[in-house]
Order: C-alpha cells, then sequence, then structure tokens
C-alpha cells in the first residue's frame, strides 16, 4: 500500500509575474518584470507530501518556518526576499507540529526527507529533523550555497548548523522523456528525475502508487494551468530549459495515468482526494 499526502505549511505570496512569466522574455527581463508588477496572486498553500511506502515514510519538501517574518530573519539587502515574496507561517503550520498532530514524530517515523531544491520555503522546516537522513540533489545544493545561493531565493546562513545532505547524481536509467533518475526505494516505485528550470539541479519525485502515478513536482511548475500552457514562471533563470522540463512532465503524464502534485498548487487537495490525473 503506497499513498501520499499533501500537508499545509502555510502560506505565500507572489507576483503574478513570478507565477507566469511572459513568452519570449529573458531571465533578468521577467526579474524586472516581478519588481515592476503590482498584482499579487491569492495566498498560495506551501505543501509538503508524505509519502507512505512499505519501506518508510518520506517526506518531500518542509515548508518554511514562522521565523520567516520576524524582523531581522529575511536579508535586507536582497529585496526579493522582503518585497517581491510574502510568506505567512504559524509556528503550529510548521512540518513539525504538523507531523505530530497526524501521531508522527519526525524522528522516529520519517525514513528521509527529500528535497526537490533549496528555496528556503522549502527548507525551512529543515530543523525539525536533526535525525533524519535528508536527501538532495549534489547540483541543486551546491548552487545553493554561499552568496550565489543567497542570490537566488535560498537562505544557506538559515540552514541548521548539522545539515550535511546526502547528495545524489542523477545517473540513474532514463524514464520516458527523462534522461535519468536516481532510485529511492529498493523496489523502484520512488525515484527522483531531475526538473531543471526553476533552479538548476532541481528534482521532482515520482511515486508509482496502486494504479496510478504521483508526480511530486516541487516548484517545476507552479500549477497545472501553467504546465498545460507550457509558461515559464517569472524567476527562472533559464527560460528555455523551464519549458523543456514542463513538456517532459506532459509527455510523462501522457504516458501513464499521472497525478501532478506541484507544491504551490490549491488544486493539490481536491486533486488527491478524487485521484484526478492529468
Ligand atoms: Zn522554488
Amino acid at each position: 500500500m503506497i499513498s501520499v499526502t499533501a500537508i499545509e505549511t502555510g502560506k505565500a505570496r507572489m507576483k503574478t509575474a513570478q507565477r507566469t512569466g511572459r513568452d519570449g522574455r529573458g531571465a533578468f527581463g521577467r526579474k524586472i518584470d516581478i519588481f515592476r508588477d503590482k498584482a499579487w496572486v491569492d495566498p498560495l498553500p506551501i505543501y509538503a507530501f508524505l509519502i507512505e511506502h512499505p519501506e518508510g515514510r518520506f517526506l518531500v519538501d518542509t515548508g518554511d518556518t514562522w521565523r520567516n517574518s520576524v524582523p531581522g530573519y529575511l536579508p535586507r539587502w536582497n529585496p526579493f526576499f522582503t518585497k517581491e515574496v510574502i510568506i505567512k507561517v504559524a509556528p503550529g503550520e510548521e512540518i513539525g507540529p504538523r507531523l505530530n498532530a497526524m501521531g508522527l514524530d519526525p524522528a522516529r517515523d520519517i525514513e528521509a526527507v527529500i528535497l526537490t531544491h533549496f528555496h528556503h520555503d522549502h527548507t525551512g522546516g529543515l530543523d525539525h529533523f536533526p535525525h533524519n537522513r535528508i536527501i538532495a540533489s549534489r547540483e541543486s545544493y551546491e548552487v545553493s550555497r554561499g552568496l550565489k545561493g543567497m542570490l537566488m531565493g535560498c537562505l544557506p546562513q538559515r540552514w541548521p548548523i548539522w545539515l550535511k545532505p546526502e547528495l545524489v547524481d542523477l545517473n540513474g536509467p532514463a524514464v520516458g522523456p527523462f534522461p535519468a533518475s536516481h532510485p529511492i526505494t529498493r523496489d523502484g516505485r520512488i525515484f527522483l528525475v531531475p526538473t531543471p528550470g526553476h533552479a538548476p539541479g532541481h528534482v521532482s519525485v515520482v511515486v508509482r502508487g496502486d494504479g496510478v502515478t504521483y508526480f511530486l513536482a516541487g516548484d517545476a511548475t507552479y500549477d497545472d494551468v501553467n504546465l498545460r500552457a507550457e509558461k515559464a514562471d517569472g524567476v527562472t533563470n533559464n527560460p528555455d530549459l523551464s519549458v523543456r522540463t514542463l513538456r517532459a512532465i506532459k509527455l510523462f503524464a501522457a504516458g501513464e495515468p499521472t497525478v501532478i502534485l506541484p507544491a504551490h498548487d490549491p488544486g493539490v487537495p481536491q486533486r488527491l482526494a478524487a485521484g484526478m490525473t492529468f
């Protein structure tokens, strides 16, 4: 029995130009568009996903932390953090308390945490997992450290001091349109595929459930509307690569019944409840 549960860990607001970039606009122009944009999207959920599998429970991403809204937590020198995104997480909405409320002890009951990428709204809950395996792609980790990371939506200075992720290279077999993969479970029913674009080294988690496949897309796309329309977001540094990733996800979903689960898509709960495939 394999199951996937969405856990909401607070809300994020972004500009409309971040959710959907303008076609034909380069990476730099897209950032300008975000700063100029006066329109905010409605608050979007920040999801982590719990996968229950015979080999253990796996958590995909960790959401953000309530400390995000404490003055001084976000660096002022990069106005993107403080002016272009608004994160609202109550202490009880962090992933630790959420798991506790489900009767789960992070240390004892979670086999491993998998990070799709290192943007702060995916790593902010890491503090709850000092005793767990943390799995991430090597490329994603390397580009998220230091000043480079801080310029690209990561907060390496806020990572827990103990963080030493198990770094994986995606050099396993091709899966459908994806040129490589990396197995998470011995039975091969949970694996990573490369979905770069939104961030370099970004990975998605594929779960082959019973009769249906779950595609935990992280931020490869913000929602299924942008996925269908093949629209890259406003923060990508490589819009063409983002679009190639979107096409690969669509091709994958055309090959087997797949429930698409992006990390900020308000349609996720309904899609999961109804087993709605793409
Ligand atoms: Zn992101």
